[in-house]
């Protein structure tokens, strides 16, 4: 079994215990509801013609239309995207939200690729999809080497090959597209402010002067840049970010906006205003007060969590850190604020995107950031006080609060026939 979704299934074990879930939606909740692997052919450049593998997991849909990113990336596997996809029941559930939970992703490195195959490998994943997703069925989004452009592509090819008279009305098919093409303003930013956020919560209960704080990224694709811009407006110094290059160091603090055009350009932390690279190990070991996972999934297993020197992990990423460094973080007392409410922004403001397809609407963007603070600041506020009563971790609390929503409303609905 795939690592992250055994560290999820053992969290959902306990929660549910915790909870008091009955063995009924226990059993329901372990597995997905469906499993979809298409196998695709795309011509290359060369003229070469590829097959591809692509996975789509639709985890529950009780709470509504089935909801979650696609990722492209080599480690795709059909029991990491498991894992992700019951994330995303749990997350859609702790904000509330009127969906269900989904992943999927395509098994291939988008660095080896051109523009153009991109855009080909996109169309045929979405073709090959065909009404296994829809805007009231299953909404896709980016995630890890997926953009905005992969949403706008996959928009085109499902209102393509829809009839022609429903067309104008399926925008919804996706969320995370460009501002143009029917997208939110907000979005963009969401997932990393939300991130920041969350953090900001936190700083308010401890006491905690951001601007005099330091933090540390892993990750500076779209989570983890946008959460590193935001610190910077509120004055606080981002001293370190790794990626697969290594781990960039500046100690007064690493000029974001010229790092972002950086990344934009180069692609990674290579040549960056002549620093040499520090190892990962430099990084994962660093003395700074935050830390910000925004990469992949099992960053932080017990190695990193016994080196770490922070006070405090916000989970950019879903789950980087693994059960066994969960329990030495805490009882090294390092604070972490978990995935499935760090990085709820990104789907909060994805449903905004989707309510406004619904009814043609633009939201002007201030209204689109301060309606996520108020959604993801109220989560912040049940998990920490459940945390407390209950007696258990942010994590566990966390899971525990999405669960019994889902649980009600199964005890509610009852179960058919
Ligand atoms: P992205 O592709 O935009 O960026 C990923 C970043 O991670 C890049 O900077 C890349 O260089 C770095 N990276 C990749 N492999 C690495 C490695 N082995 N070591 C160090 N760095 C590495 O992806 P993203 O959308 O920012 O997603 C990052 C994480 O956040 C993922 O876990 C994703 O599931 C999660 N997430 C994303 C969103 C979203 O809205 N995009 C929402 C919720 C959660």
């Amino acid at each position: 079994m795939d690592k992250l979704f055994k560290n999820v299934i053992n969290i959902f074990n306990e929660a549910c215990k915790t909870a008091d879930i009955g063995k009924t939606i226990h059993t329901i909740l372990k597995q997905p509801k469906n499993e979809l692997i298409v196998n695709f052919p795309v011509r290359m450049d060369s003229g070469e013609m590829k097959l591809f593998k692509g996975y789509r997991i639709q985890h529950n849909n009780i709470l509504g239309p089935y909801k979650g990113g696609f990722r492209f990336h080599p480690q795709v596997n059909l029991d990491e995207v498991k894992g992700l996809a019951m994330l995303m029941t749990l997350k859609c559930s702790l904000a509330d939200l009127p969906f269900g939970g989904a992943k999927g992703g395509v098994k291939f490195n988008p660095k080896d690729h051109s523009e153009s195959e991109m855009e080909r490998i996109t169309r045929r994943f979405v073709h090959a999809l065909g009404n296994n997703i829809g805007p009231n069925f299953d909404i896709p989004a980016p995630d890890m080497g997926t953009s905005a452009q992969t949403m706008n592509w996959m928009m085109d090819t499902y209102l393509n090959t829809s009839g022609s008279l429903e067309r104008q009305c399926l925008k919804g098919v996706v969320t995370g597209k460009s501002v143009k093409v029917g997208g939110t303003k907000g979005r963009a930013q969401a997932t990393g402010y939300g991130v920041v956020m969350c953090i900001e919560e936190w700083a308010k209960q401890h006491n905690y002067d951001l601007s005099q704080k330091t933090f540390i990224i892993q990750g500076f694709g779209k989570v983890g840049s946008w959460a590193a811009k935001r610190l910077d407006s509120l004055g606080a110094k981002v001293i370190a970010v790794n990626d697969c290059a290594g781990t960039l160091y500046m100690k007064d603090g690493i000029p974001i906006r010229q790092l972002t055009e950086h990344i934009q350009n180069k692609g990674s932390l290579e040549d960056f205003m002549g620093q040499e690279l520090l190892s990962r190990e430099d990084f994962f070991s660093m003395k700074a007060d935050v830390m910000i996972p925004a990469a992949l999934e099992n960053q932080i297993g017990e190695e990193e969590a016994r080196m770490a020197q922070v006070e405090l992990i916000a989970e950019g990423a879903n789950g980087p850190i693994n059960n066994k460094a969960d329990a030495i973080l805490e009882e090294r007392g390092i604070a972490v604020i978990p995935d499935i409410l760090a990085n709820s922004g990104g789907v909060i403001v994805s449903y905004f995107e989707w309510l406004q397809n619904r009814s043609n609407d633009y939201w002007h963007e201030h209204h689109v950031l301060e309606k996520l603070h108020d959604k993801i600041t109220q989560a912040y506020h049940i998990v920490h006080d459940l945390s407390i009563e209950l007696n258990v971790s942010k994590r566990e609390a966390a899971y525990i609060r999405a669960l019994k929503n889902i649980d009600e409303v199964y005890t509610e609905r009852g179960i058919f026939p």
